[in-house]
């Protein structure tokens, strides 16, 4: 019984009040792969790079847990490029370019030894491919957790609706659940995505946390207080890998232990941020997570008296 995570694997050009990269290694995909690995081996991976994306990546995730047999690799052709821009307001970036290049064209195949697929991570990529990973699967999986964004909702938004209706939880940021429901007011807007299929809605809010809503309740995970947040990229997809890491861990997908995955997605999206790309993810080991989780309570934790 494995996870399974479908999702881009790019190169990333960054710039930040803090400084600027050339092409470094990024992707959906990539960061859930380096945050899920933490909590469950292997990580199965479905995606697509083209012959410039190098070896010693593909290796340093094997080596990693990350299974790479869904990975094809096009080596005539480039991989995909995405660039992006924040100002001092870290919550809201610009897209500089996306360059889909091998991304275009990608129709994911998935292998025979994924099929014993338990969890399911659609990371952020094309809503057809998300939609294809989970017709392939001859079994439905236990539980099926969706990332998207909004440049989705503007090109296919038809594909969009059809994979949100066969998910069980959907992650959107605020503004994106305000683009797809139509809705200001996060509660309507969440009370209306969960009609449009998924049992459980998370809203990450950046720095201000995350909300998760399930039927009529809302629990709250706040995003840890840092002194310096360096470059937010991968924030949203390493939450998404902290948050099915713990549930394929646990195998308990109770709405109680879901509470307890958006904290785990919260700390480790607060590593995430830290440095460059998934530079600090290579780092961390489970003594880091295991102290900055215990920050989260602390956080969090406190005794009132009602009268
Ligand atoms: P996040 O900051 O969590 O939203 O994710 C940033 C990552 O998403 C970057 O590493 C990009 O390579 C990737 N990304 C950006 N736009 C797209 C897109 N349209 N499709 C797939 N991946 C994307």
């Amino acid at each position: 019984m494995s996870l399974v995570v479908v999702g881009s694997m790019a190169f990333d050009a960054i710039e930040t009040p803090f400084g600027k990269t050339d092409k470094i290694i990024g992707g959906a995909a990539t960061y859930i792969a380096w945050c899920a690995s933490n909590f469950t081996q292997p990580v199965k991976q479905i995606s697509v790079v083209g012959g410039d994306f190098p070896q010693a990546e593909l290796d340093a995730l094997t080596a990693r847990g990350v299974a790479l047999e869904g990975v094809q690799i096009k080596k005539d052709e480039k991989s995909f490029f995405w660039s992006g821009k924040y100002h001092m307001d870290m919550n809201t970036r610009d897209t500089l370019v996306t360059e889909l290049n091998v991304l275009g064209t990608f129709d994911p195949k998935v292998p025979d030894s994924y099929q014993d697929c338990e969890f399911l991570m659609l990371g952020n990529l094309a809503p057809a491919v998300q939609l294809s990973v989970i017709d392939q699967l001859k079994n439905k999986p236990k539980l099926i957790v969706m990332d998207t964004m909004n440049f989705w909702m503007e090109v296919a938004l038809d594909d969009l609706k059809a994979v949100i209706a066969k998910v069980d939880v959907l992650l959107v940021n605020d503004s994106e659940a305000r683009e797809l429901s139509g809705e200001f007011s996060l509660v309507r807007a969440a009370q209306k995505i969960m009609t449009m299929g998924p049992k459980y809605l998370i809203i990450k809010k950046g720095e201000h946390g995350a909300l998760l809503f399930h039927e009529n309740s809302v629990f709250f995970a706040p995003a840890l207080p840092l002194e310096e947040v360096f470059d937010p990229t991968g924030a949203g997809d390493t939450f998404a890998g902290g948050f099915i890491g713990h549930l394929a861990r646990t195998k308990d997908i109770s709405f109680k232990n879901m509470k307890t995955a958006i904290i785990v997605g919260s700390a480790m999206a607060s590593f995430c941020v830290e440095k460059f790309g998934t530079e600090r993810l290579r780092e961390i080991s489970k003594a880091d997570i295991d102290a900055r989780l215990n920050e989260f309570v602390q956080l969090v934790n406190f005794d009132i008296d009602l009268v």
